[in-house]
């Protein structure tokens, strides 16, 4: 089969792979119908993990169930199906908490937990981004999807990743009806984030970054665009909640996406929240941090240490939460807002291509080439 291949730092091809196969009597094997870009795949893609040259990216995935193992009693052959990101068993002492970003069955490194399709450190699992995908624990990964799935396919794509995420980043943070949302980084996660906020009945959703064309889709769906390369972020949201501070604030960018050119100060998003969110309010952290940089210009950086404001965040009372985002946890009920006509995340999309056309993209979302937001891959 057709798969998107790491070749190496920056380097992307098409090449043919083995074709995935059932391998355990609880798979279920899927021909790919859409699989995203993520921000998560460029920490692989710069060459800043252990990703293994040869080895197939994509997690953000959805298709069409062509077999299932003997074991698999609820999924069938034709089923439309969305796979959240986490692969994991249903059963173990995380997954039993909802935590199945945290399985302890699907990471093979007994000192580690969670796993996912094509990632570095998360077990050795092949990635979407090609013609067929086997997903473990059939039965208890695959979302299904009703009649309307191929309509709203570049919605139901979201599900794997990046709707979950900005929501989850909204619940860490505590968002109920009424709250001041910042939310950092106008990135496919922030905007989920935005438009999280915003169906949770947010007051107002402010969302900073310093490209346009993200900003303007934020406004799309009602939020403030606060462009931090004009004006002072911090001043901004206080500027608008008389103040105040915002109730709310959610980190979307994470490490990797601040200037790539490493001038700037990698805690600088995580400082901005800590000083416009209000005392005693939320911050909800799913931007990645990665454990270690070694290629960083920023000293701590290359530890992995990151240098917040912790005596503010201490003294304002904050609360925050981090990590990966568990999916499965709302991705049922993300999907009926979908059905229900409640909630289109595929305004993103800016570019649908296939998969000879991967190289050229990575390329373009790598270097944030104004316009490429989010690309979904038809294999
Ligand atoms: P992205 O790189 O496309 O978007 C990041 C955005 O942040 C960019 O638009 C960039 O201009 C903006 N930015 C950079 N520095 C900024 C600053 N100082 N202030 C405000 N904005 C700034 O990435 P994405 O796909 O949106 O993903 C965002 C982060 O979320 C990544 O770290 C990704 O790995 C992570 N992620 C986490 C999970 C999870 O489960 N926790 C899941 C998916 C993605
Ligand atoms: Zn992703």
């Amino acid at each position: 089969m057709k798969a998107v291949v790491y070749q190496g730092p920056h380097d992307v091809a098409v090449t043919d792979v083995p074709d995935a196969k059932i391998e355990r009597p609880t798979d279920v094997l899927v021909r790919v119908t859409t699989t995203n870009i993520c921000g998560s795949d460029l920490h692989m893609y710069e060459g800043r993990t252990s990703f293994e040259k040869g080895r197939t990216f994509g997690h953000e995935n959805m298709g069409e169930v062509v077999e299932i193992g003997k074991g698999v009693e609820k999924v069938k052959v034709g089923d439309r199906v969305v796979l959240p990101f986490n692969i994991s068993c249903g059963f173990c002492k995380n997954c039993e908490r909802g935590l199945t970003n945290y399985c302890l069955t699907t990471q093979p490194d007994p000192s580690a937990a969670g796993a996912a399709y094509g990632f570095a450190e998360m077990g050795q699992y092949g990635g979407g981004q090609a013609e067929l995908l086997r997903v473990p624990f059939g039965d208890h990964n695959a979302l299904r999807l009703g009649e309307d799935a191929q309509d709203k396919e570049n919605d139901y794509v979201m599900l794997s990743d990046i709707f979950p995420t900005g929501y989850h980043a909204t619940e860490m943070a505590g968002v109920i009806p009424g709250d001041s949302v910042v939310i950092a980084g106008a990135g496919p996660v922030g905007l989920m984030a935005a438009l999280s906020a915003t169906i949770k009945g947010a007051s107002k959703v402010m969302v900073v970054d310093r490209h346009p064309d993200r900003l303007a889709l934020a406004e799309q769906i009602g939020a403030i665009a606060i462009d931090d390369s004009k004006v002072d972020p911090v001043q901004a949201v206080l500027d608008e909640t008389m103040g105040l501070g915002a109730d709310r604030g959610c980190e979307c960018v994470g490490y990797q996406a601040h200037d790539p050119e490493g001038n700037e100060d990698p805690a600088a998003t995580l400082n901005m929240l800590i000083n416009s969110v209000r005392f005693t309010g939320g911050i909800g952290t799913v931007g990645v941090f990665v454990p270690q940089d070694p290629g960083a210009k920023d000293e701590l950086a290359k530890q992995g240490k990151v240098a917040i404001d912790f005596g503010t965040h201490w003294f304002k009372g904050q609360t925050m939460g981090n990590g990966q985002a568990p999916v499965k946890r709302y991705n049922r009920r993300l999907r009926d807002l979908i059905a229900a006509d409640k909630a289109k995340p595929s305004w993103i999309v800016s570019h649908e291509i296939s998969l000879d056309q991967a190289a050229d993209a990575y390329r373009n979302f790598d270097s944030r080439s104004e316009g490429w937001t989010k690309v979904v891959i038809k294999p």
